[in-house]
């Protein structure tokens, strides 16, 4: 068994995050797959600022920090000079949803369409957590942050989070996915299709914020698989576009489920007919997601009960 685990640790202990950030899990568990022969470019946010205290690093790879916009566009020139030299180094670029979903969409949809090898991965924490828990366009629906809060005029967010996997497979790139923290191998596998693909990737990782979404940091995994296992955060992939690979659900749970462990949901618990409709909502949201990816799990079926891996179409198992 040790034989088979990852030895490269590109983002060393000693960092400065929350505990149980998920963030600095998922960046760890990428750089573990990706290996030590990779540079990154790395947004604006907690993850920039947690690992690079000035004049301290947490990485072990080459690093550099760019702004929340132009991520996309730092991470394509560093992979094209590379090329130039005849070096096989890959390029990974690193953002929040702040700078994924939001700020830096314009540069990153560029790299994308520009065809640039570079694996993107967008940690997902669904709003700005570095700058005082501001909504994003990643913010779920109902959530209450410090810009969306949840009172007398509004239940939290009034808008549905982004559905950014189906803008970014309009640019039909060779790969993309999403990922949770609560599945770590199966972000290793998918990190290691992306970089095994040629031309641009993208991986969504699902990382919970203990500070931002309410919770104990012992309890980020749980909340993750819950946010999964109850379809709110589908885990799929795909190639050019088409969906080639889905998590199944053995037997999906009530979002509230999820719902519940959160401060940033607690409203939706309140005695109000207000909270009951957007938990209704919640619930219709994950039905949709169930239906749309074909999420329920047929016998004998690997499955979330079972399994962190994916299944790939025709019944394959990667
Ligand atoms: S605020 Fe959230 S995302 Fe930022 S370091 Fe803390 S737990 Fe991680």
């Amino acid at each position: 068994m040790r034989a088979n685990q990852p030895r490269f640790s590109g983002l060393t202990s000693g960092h400065r995050a929350c505990l149980g950030c998920g963030q600095a899990l998922a960046a760890r568990l990428v750089l573990e797959a990706a290996g030590p022969d990779v540079m990154i470019a790395n947004a604006t946010g907690c993850l920039e600022i947690f690992t690079t205290p000035w004049p301290e690093s947490a990485w072990r790879v080459p690093w550099l920090h760019s702004l929340f916009e132009n991520t996309g566009a730092v991470a394509a020139g560093m992979e094209a000079a590379l090329k130039a030299q005849g070096k096989s180094t890959r390029v990974l670029a690193f953002g929040g949803d702040g700078g994924t979903f939001d700020i830096g969409f314009q540069a990153l949809s560029g790299m994308l369409e520009r065809g640039h090898e570079v694996l993107y991965v967008c940690f997902d924490n669904e709003a700005y957590m570095n700058t005082g828990i501001q909504r994003s366009s990643s913010t779920p629906h109902a959530a209450a942050t410090t810009t969306s809060p949840a009172g007398r005029a509004r239940m939290g967010k009034r808008h549905l989070k982004k559905d950014i996997l189906s803008i970014i497979a309009a640019h039909h790139i060779p790969y993309a996915a999403t990922a949770s923290v609560a599945y770590p191998a199966d972000v290793r596998k998918k990190v290691r299709r992306a970089l095994a693909l040629p031309g641009p990737s993208f991986l969504l990782v699902h990382s919970p914020c203990p500070l931002g979404w309410g919770h104990e940091g012992a309890l980020s995994i749980e909340v993750a698989r819950l946010a999964v296992e109850t379809g709110l955060f589908p885990l799929v992939e795909l190639e050019r576009g088409s969906v080639v690979g889905v998590l199944p659900l053995r037997e999906p749970k009530p979002v509230t489920e999820y719902l519940k462990l959160q401060g940033r949901f607690a409203h939706l618990f309140a005695d109000d007919p207000r909270a009951r409709e957007e938990l209704a909502h919640l619930q219709a949201l994950a039905d949709a997601n169930i239906e749309r990816y074909g999420l329920r799990a047929t016998a004998g079926g690997l499955d979330t009960e079972s399994a962190d891996t994916v299944r790939r179409g025709g019944g394959q198992w990667a």
